[in-house]
């Protein structure tokens, strides 16, 4: 059997600008991966490359081509073709992800059976997945509250000299249990004095409040936390997790980090015998690319996966996130279809 790769640059757009603490965009270069069997099926996965991490549109279908030749010859061969990838060109995560996700959605087809059955996993066990609300103004941050109403879990992104105000914001306009993000934008003295605010204003949890590399920093902060602290920027792959124990209660995982599937279960493993927690969260993804992080969350504690949620439009249909609860589609392989 050969596999036959192609692939297609698409656009998604958000329907508000999204704002973190490193910057504010609308609109994403995605690519849109497909391997073809020697029998016309075709398995899916979706790159989605962030400029942080070293990646574009462009450097994604760059990397496809030279990814091309490591490709096994029976989708099958998963850990072999993974590991073979992961050696052919490093980094390019996004690129590796799209690949291994459609190696699994191929294999999940050929069995018949979804990717969440052929794992072992109870779509049940799902935890609720949060809606997040990007940085704006304050009228704005409170219309988006508003919206998002159906939605039981809310991720509020700080890391701004705005917290306090917007912290406020959201709790004039709900009790939901909140979630904050400050995607690296404090520093240690600012996350420290924005503690007893936090307390009270009832988080539930904070995401990377510090630098990538201030695993010091994360110590001490934790230390005086009585708030869970996860790591994002920090925990790419499942290597970085032995580092983190003791400095982080948990840590989140992106498929466009850690570069597969196989990977991202790794990670929860390698967590799981640290005692840490595990999220798994996205990048701004149309539903190619959030169905294959749904598949697992089954083994998680918290699910972030809302990046279709906040698109004007989605050009594919899979796991849902309607009302906050993970839906995971039925259909074999991925159970992606084009909208
Ligand atoms: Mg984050």
């Amino acid at each position: 059997m050969t596999l036959r790769l192609s692939s297609e640059v698409f656009e998604i757009e958000t329907a508000y600008p999204f704002g973190i603490a490193r910057g504010t965009h609308q609109r994403y270069g995605r690519v849109w991966v497909r391997l073809t069997d020697d029998d016309g099926m075709e398995g899916w996965g979706e790159a989605d490359p962030s400029y942080y991490y070293g990646e574009t549109a462009e450097t994604v279908v760059a990397a496809l081509a030279a990814y091309a030749p490591a490709l096994p010859a029976d989708p099958f061969d998963l850990e072999a073709a993974e590991a073979r990838l992961a050696a052919t060109l490093k980094y390019n995560p996004s690129a590796r992800s799209a690949l291994s996700a459609a190696l699994h959605d191929l294999v999940g087809k050929r069995l018949g059976v979804p990717l969440w059955k052929l794992w072992g996993l109870d779509p049940a066990a799902a935890p609720l997945s949060s809606f997040t609300i990007g940085l704006d103004t304050l009228e704005v941050i409170r219309k988006k509250v508003r919206e998002a109403a159906a939605y039981p879990i809310l991720k509020v992104k700080l890391g701004t000299p705005d917290d306090r105000a917007i912290l406020r914001v959201v709790r004039e306009e709900t009790d939901k249990p909140i979630r904050v993000d400050a995607n690296a934008g404090w520093t240690l003295k600012d996350a420290m004095q924005r503690l007893p605010l936090l307390e009270e204003m009832g988080v539930e949890l904070i995401e990377q409040p510090l630098a990538p590399d201030d695993i010091d920093g994360l110590r001490v902060l934790r230390a005086a936390s009585r708030l869970p602290i996860i790591a994002d920027e920090s925990c790419r792959t499942a290597a970085d997790v032995p580092r983190l124990v003791g400095a982080v209660d948990g840590v989140n995982i992106k498929l466009s980090k850690c570069g597969s599937l196989r990977e991202a279960i790794r990670i929860v493993r390698v967590a799981r015998a640290h005692h840490l927690s595990v999220m798994v969260g996205c990048m701004m993804e149309s539903s190619l690319g959030i169905t294959a992080a749904a598949h697992f969350t089954p083994l998680l504690d918290y699910v972030d996966l809302d990046g279709a949620a906040l698109l004007k439009h989605d050009p594919f249909q899979g796991a849902g996130i309607e009302g906050g609860r993970v839906t995971l589609p039925t259909l074999p392989g991925l159970g992606v279809t084009r909208r």
